[in-house]
């Protein structure tokens, strides 16, 4: 973080004075834990996916967690996912004792290539764990073909894409098990949390168990214990938080689309005017109606470039901008490594993970930082570019 005015960070939430005002009240109201404010931000959340039964939980991690336990999938089981994650999508399916099947992206979306899902498949196949990379959805028609071809559960880490859509669907309102992350990053945060959307209250109270101690209540007084859970609720505090930014969402999300928008504009005259257009910058796909544009993740043509990315982001940060990465390919990481796991096995993921570079997009950005990024970031790819 840094304390310059004019810094333009890789991305902020938005906290208007209501939303201040509602956490005050909860606050004031002498409960603050999981109440009446939770069970409140459940029911708006289940309205806006149809209908179907949605819990919260703590954070996204644990309810990714709790999404394999409802589904059983533990020791011996494999899980179907991507190598272009945050680490919390494997780092679930190892902490329930599964296996974690790394298939190789494509290149365009940045997504699992669902075309490569199948050879993956053995008697021990349990799930497919697909990843929205920026909040674009894979082709959900695709995926669940595949899994029901096979008899397998979805599990969607849908982390990044809370607003996005499937043609005229949203993501959340129809599949298998859905789960969304509310971290202060996210499209709608909560500041951490997160919420899983079910397709049966049956599993819903299951997951209920397992967010608190394995737990059931009976009558005044009684409880029993059957299932092995955890510490995982939301609080009212953060119930509230989520609540007010349900309200902004339509807001947010317009802006982010304009943001983007600015973004190909910008990119591309820039690229054009400094007789760049052999640089072969790849930007994102340019979908306007399935994307919530969490993020705008450009990848950088490397092999035409005397620098590396970390070259390019130190260059940015001394013009005042931010960026980040998402994220280098999981297989790469020392735990992963140890595990046997290579980024070799997945050439696409390994040159993306090496590469791809996240540019400030957030709802409180002004349009004149799309100028300066765009601008800031073709002057640096021309400076090093080699020929
Ligand atoms: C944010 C995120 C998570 C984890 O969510 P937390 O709320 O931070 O635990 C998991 N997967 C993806 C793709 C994410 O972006």
């Amino acid at each position: 973080m840094s304390n310059d005015p004019s810094f333009i960070p890789f991305t902020r939430p938005s906290f208007n004075q209501e939303t201040i005002d509602a956490v005050a009240d909860v606050l004031h109201s002498g409960w603050v834990t999981s109440g009446p404010k939770l069970a409140e931000f459940e029911a708006a959340l289940s309205a806006y996916f149809g209908g179907r039964p949605v819990r919260c939980f703590a954070n996204g991690t644990a309810t990714m967690k709790i999404a394999l336990q409802v589904a059983d999938i533990g020791a011996g089981d494999e899980v179907i996912t991507t190598p272009i994650s945050w680490v919390a999508t494997s780092n679930v399916i190892l902490s329930v004792g599964a296996t974690p099947i790394f298939v190789d992206i494509d290149p365009i979306t940045r997504n699992i290539d669902l075309n490569k899902i199948t050879a993956t498949i053995t008697s021990k196949t349990r799930a497919i764990m697909p990843v929205y990379l920026a909040g674009l959805p894979v082709d959900m028609d695709q995926l669940y073909s595949i899994a029901k071809q096979h008899n397998l559960r979805v599990i969607e880490d849908a982390a990044q894409a809370f607003g996005s859509k499937w043609h005229d669907k949203k993501i959340g309102s129809f599949g298998d098990l859905v789960s969304f992350s509310f971290q202060a990053n996210k499209n709608l945060t909560t500041v951490e949390g997160g919420c899983l959307v079910f397709n049966n209250d049956a599993e819903a109270k299951l997951a209920e168990k397992f967010r608190l101690q394995g737990l059931t209540r009976q009558g005044i007084d009684g409880m029993d214990v059957d299932v092995l859970g955890g510490k995982d609720n939301l609080t009212d505090v953060n119930a509230v938080i989520g609540l007010q930014q349900l309200k902004q969402l339509p807001t947010y999300q317009a802006r982010r689309a304009a943001l983007a928008h600015q973004y190909f504009d910008t990119v591309r005259t820039e690229l054009k005017s400094a007789g760049l257009e052999s640089l072969k910058l790849e930007l994102p796909v340019e979908n306007f109606t399935d994307s919530n544009w969490h993020m705008f993740q450009v990848v950088l043509p490397l092999e035409q470039l005397n620098c590396d990315r970390a070259q390019v982001m130190t260059e940015l940060k001394d013009l005042g901008i931010g960026t980040g990465v998402h994220y280098p390919a999981i297989t790469g990481f020392t735990l992963y490594k140890n595990q046997g796991y290579k980024t070799s096995d997945t050439p696409i993921a390994e040159r993306i993970g090496r590469s791809i570079l996240t540019l400030p997009l957030f709802p409180g950005m002004a349009d004149k930082d799309i100028g300066r990024i765009a601008g800031g970031l073709v002057r640096i790819l021309k400076k090093h570019y080699k020929n």
